[in-house]
């Protein structure tokens, strides 16, 4: 028999999974209890694939062999392995907040690659996954789209990116999905995996420390909302107006800027959780001080935090960095019109961090990866 349990997504269409590690505690109970096996059972397995972090029926010594060998026909999906990493080491010492960024890249079963990184914080380390591989977004300053779309991630291939980074690095306790990828493309894998991830039994990572970042997709943002997850929305906006903003992503065309934000603020109404609102700062495209003047203006009344990005430059594109100061001012506009506005520093602009740009310059080698184990 097939191992595959009917789900219920946001938009009421039934899915269904096959996989495992892709399955929340309560569909690995049901499968349990089809195959004529104590519902503790269910716990076991789910803690040694989401808290123990072993993807392999062999590891689950506390299931009888017999048990093992019934559930072998089940797959589990493989972890993903390590094939490069990269660290940089730009801390700024003023502010003794920031340690270091690694990246990883992972290699899946399918021979696909994908990139994860580490950030290293005195306060914890927090990971940034893939949701896909590549990326039909096509937005004009990132690097993730440059060789098309590929798939979707599973649930159990993202859980795989943050159990190979803990296993190196302990102190990991954010997640941040925004690596390569649209989250909300793959809306039922992504809520899977937040279900899982948080789940007491696994690794029990607090909601409100993983964070969905989407380029803006507002249907789903609706569908977000429903739901009601701690979890922390980021939206890259990345300018106040359709004309900029279409001339950096697509996705303006189907989605304008007033109704993404409408979207915004119905999920900070609906979950209570503050918005963040990612803006790139794009040198002479989107930092005048007029911008900075309409971006408030567009965010008044909602519960905002806007987080502004110096961006990395990305070889294939023509976009520049804003010069500093120029941050700073729109900083300082944002700021004085009520507006809660950070810098985020350049994370690991020395290796490639811009979003996608790992896997590029790997795939610019070789087309498939060879598993380095
Ligand atoms: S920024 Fe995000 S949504 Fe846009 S192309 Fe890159 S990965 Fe896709």
């Amino acid at each position: 028999m097939r191992a595959q349990l009917q789900t219920s997504s946001p938009s009421g269409v039934l899915r269904t999974t096959n996989d495992i590690a892709s399955m929340t505690l309560d569909e690995i109970t049901s499968l349990m209890q089809t195959l004529g096996e104590k519902p503790f059972r269910a716990k076991q397995i789910f803690g040694w694939l989401h808290n123990k972090m072993s993807p392999s029926w062999d590891e689950m010594t506390d299931l009888s062999k017999q048990l093992r060998d019934k559930l072998r026909r089940f797959p589990v999906s493989s972890a993903p392995s390590v094939v490069n990493t990269s660290a940089s080491h730009n801390q700024k010492p003023e502010t003794h907040q920031f340690h270091n960024t690694s990246k990883y890249l992972f290699a899946m079963a399918d021979d696909n690659i994908i990139e994860s990184v580490y950030m290293g914080y005195n306060y914890g380390g927090s990971v940034c996954v893939s949701s896909q591989v590549g990326c039909r977004m096509g937005c004009a300053f990132c690097a993730s789209g440059l060789n098309g779309f590929e798939r979707n991630l599973t649930a159990g291939e993202m859980c795989g990116q943050v159990y190979g980074i803990k296993k190196l690095r302990d102190d990991v306790s954010r997640v941040v999905v925004m690596g390569g990828g649209e989250p909300l493309d793959n809306f039922d894998n992504v809520v899977r995996f937040y279900r899982i991830l948080t789940h007491e039994a696994g690794l029990n990572i607090s909601g409100r420390h993983v964070t969905v970042s989407t380029c803006g997709m507002a249907p789903r943002i609706y569908d977000l909302s429903a739901l009601k997850l701690q979890l922390t929305l980021a939206i890259s906006l990345h300018a106040p107006d359709d004309e900029t903003r279409l001339k950096l992503m697509p996705i303006a065309k189907a989605y304008p800027v007033n109704q993404l934000i409408s979207a915004a603020k119905h999920y900070g109404d609906a979950t209570k959780r503050r918005v963040t609102i990612e803006y790139a700062m794009i040198g002479d495209v989107n930092d005048s001080e007029a911008q900075a003047f309409a971006l408030a203006k567009l965010l008044k009344g909602g519960l905002f935090h806007v987080n502004l990005i110096p961006i990395n430059p990305v070889k294939e594109k023509a976009f520049k960095p804003s010069p500093r100061e120029r941050v700073d001012r729109f900083a300082a506009k944002l700021n004085g019109m009520g507006m809660e506005t950070t810098v985020r520093r350049s994370l690991g602009g020395d290796i490639n961090a811009a979003c996608g740009q790992l896997r590029n310059t790997r795939l610019s080698i070789t087309d498939k990866a060879q598993v380095i184990t």
